[in-house]
């Protein structure tokens, strides 16, 4: 399969990988958006959102347990972060394999654009 992240997945791309472990794997996004800036994402190869299947689950978990401790280790906790997951064209997202963005370091808008 033609994916990105598998590939980085399989250290077939390089990367700055800050956390591993069976079933997620975090590192730096290559075009950071705010000072950290960290995708995690399952090892697995899942699509998107839309496509989780109910033995899934689980790795959603281990993705929100890595945010949160990343967000301790990068010291962005105590004045807050963001957690985003984009799903599909209108969501914003351009790599199809899961992934969630862990966005802090500034102080960040809202709406989204
Ligand atoms: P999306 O728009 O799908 O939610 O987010 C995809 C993210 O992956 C983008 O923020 C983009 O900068 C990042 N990205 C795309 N290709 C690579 C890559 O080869 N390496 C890394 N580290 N990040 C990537
Ligand atoms: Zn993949």
């Amino acid at each position: 399969m033609d994916c990105i992240f598998c590939k980085i997945v399989a250290g077939e791309i390089p990367s700055k990988i800050v956390f591993e472990d069976d079933k997620v794997i975090a590192f730096n996004d290559i075009s950071p958006a705010a000072p950290v800036h960290i995708l995690i994402i399952p090892k697995k190869h899942i699509n998107s959102a839309l496509t989780l299947s109910d033995d899934d689950y689980d790795v959603i978990s281990s993705i929100f347990k890595t945010a949160v401790r990343l967000a301790k280790e990068f010291n962005i906790a105590e004045d807050g972060f963001r957690i985003v997951n984009n799903c599909g064209k209108n969501g914003g997202q351009t790599v199809e394999h899961l992934h969630f963005h862990l966005i802090g370091g500034r102080c960040l808008t809202w709406p989204p654009g």
